[in-house]
């Protein structure tokens, strides 16, 4: 029996004492569904470990994970998979690969001797796996069958059959395995999870991975596409000790998700909402698809994980900290929706600050912070100093920009109200706006229902998408809410195969569809994503992209930011700073009270003494010049006179590496800024550290004494995983 809406999730009997029967479907779509009843689902996972000890004392699979190496914060998905593969008493090493060394690969391979091997794909970091597993399947499949084959699709096909003939569990030879299945899970699978298959995959697994994984490594299904799509939170304690363990020894690189002073929890699973530039939207209605012809409503999307568990993954945080010497200031909770549940937060937080104490960085929408019941939620949170930052994703300004492309519902006053409340609670807030996006006119007829068109035939398309992006400006900047600490974060906009506004930016002409073949981190990108632009749009864009933090921080931010984009023909480095010190009589700001910052509100002397000791020689005369130049930008943002020491500090160490510092090495410092504050990671660069010392606030010294001994070298910045969630 499936579960319907209102059901609780949770196994009442914590673990299935018998194989599970789900039911199993073919799609015409390519794929099986596999739909688990609650009693097929493990939820006590300790239970279910020393179930099988007992009953399956063979059983002790030994599987390598790996993923991509990109993202600057833990990749939970396979921390997750490793607490699977340890509730079924096996082994697991954890390996991170980018294009360069996949050779790795064959290295851990060699040195593991794993039974399986699991790979979570993102989107847009593809390519070098399926070069490995072409070249891979060939050498096994000549090994294997002591012949040579044409070409990779015989050689694979050739090894699914094996595999096929042998119930679908590793090939041995005597105690020896000679070949390892492939699986292939991540959400690259929820739309091109064909593609997985035929490159590869023996197992192509689309939506949960939880429940399949576990089945597939007890031997119950073949080769295949299978798909998990109701939306179970079983998800084991994470295993975070395996996870550090293994990227710790592999590099000095992947050193960082150890050390790092920000690490991620997951309190909550799913989204409801389906915004059209995010893969998330699809899973809602995944779900629906698969309960259509059922006669049931399906479980909410929404799902929290149990508290228990968090509050475990809490505690490991911290046992770790103390294993590798580092202090972990922030969680950011990788929840798509925080603080949906508010009874649940209300439970957790005595617990939280009294056993862990770590804040934690949430992301919300404007919704739920708006309103008396945002500032319930708020109030809460931010109650014995819960949470230390929210991000709340805007996305445009322009509400039928919103509605009709992005399916964003919430209209301009929602966000601003949840913007005042945020602020009158004092908590550090990240605006997220998408710059660059699809609006304009289609260039042949995406045949989609997604346009600028509204329901009464009107049209809201763009001749110029930079008028777009001022309006999002606009909206924050005019507000006069936004403080010191609060930071406008932007990203350019990258279509993504299988997110429906990829997909119309595609049929609509905009892009060429190779957005995945450029191997290019997606959830970053410093280029505008959509070729369909004039030269001068784009430059114009981008240019937008790495000052509007700066421009939002004034009320006529969007006056200031036009000036900037439309009367010079040149966006540097350089022609920012002159256009700020010519300009600087008419930025005009709403002079906010902030209880951030470790040197607040330098002075204009102070930033020139600085830039004095800084730049002496006179190879860096010209830095010095800009520095000059860019006195209003440090007056006007959080802790200018640190964040120019740290501006200082990237400079030589660009300049050590022969490198010349420009604006985009400005917002990449700016926005690393923003993070140590709303992280509780706020720092002096050591090379000022003793100038700089005397103007540090006396309350904050303390806090800085903590600081200094980790921070040793600037920390890159926590971008969050999606081109732009919540
Ligand atoms: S962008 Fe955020 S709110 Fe929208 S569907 Fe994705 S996860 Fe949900």
């Amino acid at each position: 029996m499936l579960p319907a809406y209102g059901q609780a999730l949770e196994n009442p009997r914590g673990y299935p004492q018998a194989p599970p029967q789900p039911l199993i479907e073919d799609k015409p779509e390519g794929f099986k569904d596999v739909l688990y009843a609650v009693e097929d689902i493990v939820t006590d996972w300790d239970g279910f470990s020393a179930f099988l000890a007992a009953k399956r004392p063979d059983l002790s699979p030994r599987v390598l994970l790996i993923s991509h190496d990109m993202s600057e914060i833990e990749n939970i998905t396979l921390m997750a998979l490793g607490g699977v593969v340890k509730a079924l008493n096996g082994s697991v090493r954890y390996l991170l690969v980018n294009a360069q060394n996949c050779d790795a690969i064959d290295r851990a391979i060699e040195e593991f001797q794993p039974e399986w091997i699991g790979f979570n794909l993102y989107t847009g970091l593809t390519d070098h796996v399926f070069e490995w597993l072409r070249l891979f399947k060939i050498r096994k499949a000549e090994k294997i069958f002591k012949r040579s084959f044409a070409g990779f699709e015989a050689a694979d096909r050739a090894l699914k059959e094996l595999l096929r003939e042998n119930q679908g569990l590793p090939v041995r030879e005597g105690s020896r395995v000679i070949y390892a299945p492939i699986l292939i899970g991540g959400h690259y699978n929820n739309h091109d999870y064909k593609t997985s298959f035929e490159r590869g995959a023996d197992y192509s697994v689309r939506g949960k991975g939880i429940n399949l994984l576990k089945d597939i490594l007890m031997g119950r299904f073949l080769p295949g596409i299978y798909h998990d799509p109701i939306s179970y939170p079983n998800i084991p304690e994470f295993d975070r000790t395996g996870f550090y363990r293994d990227t710790f020894a592999f590099s000095d690189k992947l050193k960082k998700y150890a050390l790092s002073p920000v690490k991620s929890v997951l309190t909550a699973l799913g989204c409801a909402y389906r915004c059209t530039y995010c893969y998330i939207s699809s899973l809602v209605e995944n779900q629906a698809q698969s309960y259509r012809d059922k006669g049931i409503k399906p479980p909410s999307i929404i799902q929290d994980r149990p508290l228990r568990l968090v509050l475990n993954e809490g505690l490991a945080i911290k046992r770790l900290d103390e294993q590798y010497g580092t202090r972990t200031s922030a969680v950011f909770d990788q929840a798509d929706i925080s603080l949906n549940n508010l009874e649940w937060w209300e439970e957790l937080r005595p617990q939280w600050t009294q056993k862990v104490g770590i804040p934690f960085y949430i992301q919300a929408r404007p919704a739920m912070l708006s309103g008396q019941k945002g500032i319930d939620r708020i109030k809460m949170i931010a109650t014995d100093n819960l949470v230390a930052g929210i991000s709340m994703a805007i996305e445009s300004g322009d509400e039928n920009v919103r509605k009709l492309l992005l399916k964003r519902m919430e209209p301009n006053n929602i966000i601003l109200d949840a913007l005042k409340n945020v602020k009158s609670f004092m908590i550090p807030m990240r605006t997220q706006v998408i710059t660059g996006l699809p609006v304009i006119r289609p260039l042949r007829d995406p045949k989609m229902e997604i346009g600028l068109t509204g329901a009464d035939g009107r049209q809201y398309y763009y001749d110029d998408p930079v008028q777009e992006c001022l309006k999002a400006l606009d909206l924050v900047a005019s507000s006069g809410l936004f403080s010191r600490e609060d930071y406008y974060w932007n990203s350019l906009y990258s279509p993504f195969p299988g997110t429906p506004l990829g997909d119309y930016s595609f049929q609509a002409g905009f892009h060429d569809g190779a957005t995945d073949n450029k191997e290019r981190a997606y959830m970053f990108t410093s280029e505008v994503g959509l070729n369909c632009f004039p030269p001068l749009t784009s430059k114009r864009l981008e240019a937008f992209h790495r000052t509007a933090n700066f421009f939002s921080h004034l009320l006529n931010g969007k006056d200031m930011m036009t000036l900037f984009l439309y009367a010079n023909e040149r966006h540097d480095l350089e022609s920012f700073a002159g256009f700020i010190d010519d300009k600087k009589e008419m930025l005009l700001t709403k002079r906010q009270y902030s209880k951030f910052g470790l040197i607040p509100d330098p002075t204009p002397d102070m930033l020139r003494a600085f830039f004095d000791h800084a730049f002496p020689g006179p190879d860096d005369a010209w830095f010095k010049r800009v520095n000059e130049k860019l006195l209003p930008y440090y007056e006007i943002l959080l802790d200018g006179l640190v964040l120019a020491a740290k501006m200082a500090d990237r400079f030589f160490l660009e300049k050590e590496k022969g490198a010349r510092f420009a604006l985009e090495h400005l917002t990449r410092v700016e926005r690393n800024h923003y993070y140590d504050n709303s992280y509780h990671m706020s720092y002096i660069p050591k090379r000022y550290f003793d100038f700089l010392k005397p103007y540090i606030h006396e309350n904050r010294q303390v806090l800085l004494a903590a600081e200094s001994k980790r921070k040793e070298q600037p920390v890159e910045a926590f971008d969050q995983e999606v081109t732009s969630s919540i």
